[in-house]
């Protein structure tokens, strides 16, 4: 039997340092902030325990866990740990985007290359493995934080006038190392158990080494100290005002590193720059986890096209051949997603005896995401119009007589009662213009970096030599001098 939503939410009651409005909180697990975002994740786990051959796999170690951990040593197991990735998204409708299967799928995308690892030094792939045993066996929610903060951008980390803006090295010694500083976001930390820790931003060997570190730890560990943003779910009005972010406000808290002691048999990589970048890049990790995240997104858009048909049949414009010729371009671009999602795992490679999605379509799928997901959003917009604002206040507007009558006669649709126009119109700005909505525009466009990064590595992966070998194929056919191929033949 694999863990319950009950196992999970009681082991978040951890004692760590969450820091919100003020204030230090205390146990957050049951905090406005926080507390139905955590409940929706636990309903994962309940789903994956009464779904456990769509969910899950049994261990070598005899434990059923989710299947973001298992090793895809058949094509059949990457197909499955696809689907399974797509069940989960569907059920928070494609808006819980860290939800405990991304992390597990970059570690198990670096056992899959753990020559990397070994190459570089064998004591950290030995603490690298041993860490993904325990860390699958417990079925563990975790976050990352991969991405250094903001600070000034054109300075590396080491130029930076605190030496520990970044999280650096301070101190090491036999039982391990000692690290201060911030990483940027960890989303989703408050409803995960652990972090793991790495570094995507460009480093300079030698100046930068201290940075160049990746490691993994409890988020309760003495410490660690959790930034949280402005919660949504708090500022909810009612589940009936804002359906999404009173559900899926999956937080992004700043993660600060206050002297933390990490023990070495925790420690994947340490002071070497060039391990960083590997350690996504030259293994399945940044494959794999992104995998997870084309199989939830092609879920959020197909759900997003629904929400955009259903308000253009609730305002009388559906039969219009231009708000058609609008849906079908939504449509078209959902499949576009569907389709991508569909060649990550039904196409792969073989590397090591276990089957990975290509890197090239894993890296196009996200640059084309990253662009996609604002104009998406801006064409349903469009659709709208100004019935996402026409709309009263809040659900208790109902409950005066006075109001409920003018409601009545001010929300009318062809096809739906006032009551009916006002949920789907409320669910609708919530998805799309909220506060929550408008942190999805910008989550979609950065999680995974910016977006020239994802190009560069599209234009440094894409098969340049038989693009342009056809073009030179093509060019040495004729000269000048050639007569027309028609009178040639
Ligand atoms: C909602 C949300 C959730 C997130 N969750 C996580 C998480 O869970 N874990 C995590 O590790 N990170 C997370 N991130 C952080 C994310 O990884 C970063 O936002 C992303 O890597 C971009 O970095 P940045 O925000 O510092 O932007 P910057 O790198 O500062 O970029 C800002 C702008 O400057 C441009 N720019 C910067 N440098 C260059 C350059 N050299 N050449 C040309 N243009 C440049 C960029 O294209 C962009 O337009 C999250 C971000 C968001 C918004």
């Amino acid at each position: 039997m694999s863990r319950s939503g009950t196992d999970y939410v009681e082991s978040l009651r951890d004692g760590r340092r969450i820091y919100i409005n003020g204030e230090l909180v205390s146990d957050h697990v049951d905090h406005p902030a926080f507390k139905t975002a955590i409940r929706s994740a636990a309903r994962l786990y309940d789903y994956q325990a009464a779904n456990p051959e769509e969910m899950t796999f049994t261990t070598p170690t005899g434990k059923r866990v989710n299947r973001s951990w298992e090793l895809p040593d058949t094509r059949e197991k990457l197909v499955r740990r696809g689907l399974a990735a797509q069940a989960w998204a569907a059920q928070s409708y494609g808006w819980l985007g860290r939800s405990p299967d991304h992390v597990p799928a970059a570690i198990t995308g670096m056992l899959t290359h753990i020559e990397v690892f070994e190459e570089y030094d064998r004591k950290r792939a030995a603490a690298l493995r041993d860490y993904y045993e325990y860390a699958r066996d417990r079925d563990l929610a975790m976050t990352y934080t991969i991405v250094n903060p903001q600070g000034d951008r054109s300075k590396l980390a080491s130029e930076h006038e605190d030496k520990y803006h970044s999280l650096g090295v301070v101190d090491e010694d036999a039982e391990g190392i000692t690290v201060r500083g911030a990483k940027m976001l960890g989303t989703s930390a408050p409803l995960a158990e652990e972090v793991l820790v790495g570094v995507q931003n460009p480093l300079k060997e030698g100046a930068d080494d201290i940075y160049a570190l990746s490691f993994a730890m409890p988020l309760a560990a003495k410490g660690i100290k959790i930034l949280s943003r402005k919660s949504y779910e708090a500022d909810a009005h009612s589940e009936f005002d804002n359906p999404l972010a009173s559900r899926f406000d999956e937080n992004d808290a700043v993660v600060y590193f206050d002297d933390v002691k990490v023990p070495w048999d925790r420690v994947f990589v340490y002071k070497k720059t060039a391990m960083c970048r590997a350690q996504f890049h030259a293994t399945a990790a940044e494959i794999l986890m992104n995998t997870q995240s084309q199989a939830r997104y092609s879920v959020k858009l197909k759900f997003l096209a629904g929400l955009a048909r259903r308000m253009a049949e609730t305002t009388g414009v559906i039969n219009f051949p231009a708000i058609q010729e609008s849906l079908g371009n939504l449509a078209s671009q959902a499949m576009v997603i569907d389709g991508m999602f569909r060649s990550l795992i039904h196409d792969p490679i073989e590397h090591n005896g276990y089957f990975i999605p290509r890197q090239l379509q894993i890296y196009t799928a996200q640059a084309y995401s990253q662009e996609l997901y604002p104009a998406f959003v801006t064409a349903i917009r469009k659709l709208a119009g100004g019935g996402v604002i026409m709309l009263p206040s809040g659900s208790e507007d109902f409950d005066n007589p006075d109001m409920a009558r003018l409601i009545g006669k001010t929300q009318y649709s062809s096809v739906a009662s006032p009551e009916e126009r006002v949920k789907l119109m409320k669910l609708g700005w919530d998805a799309l213009g909220s506060e929550f909505g408008s942190r999805h525009t910008q989550y979609e466009m950065f999680y995974n970096g910016p977006h020239f990064a994802a190009l560069l590595r599209v234009f440094g992966a894409f098969d340049w030599a038989g693009a342009t070998g056809m073009v030179d194929d093509l060019l040495g056919s004729y000269g000048r001098g050639s007569a027309k191929r028609e009178a040639a033949e």
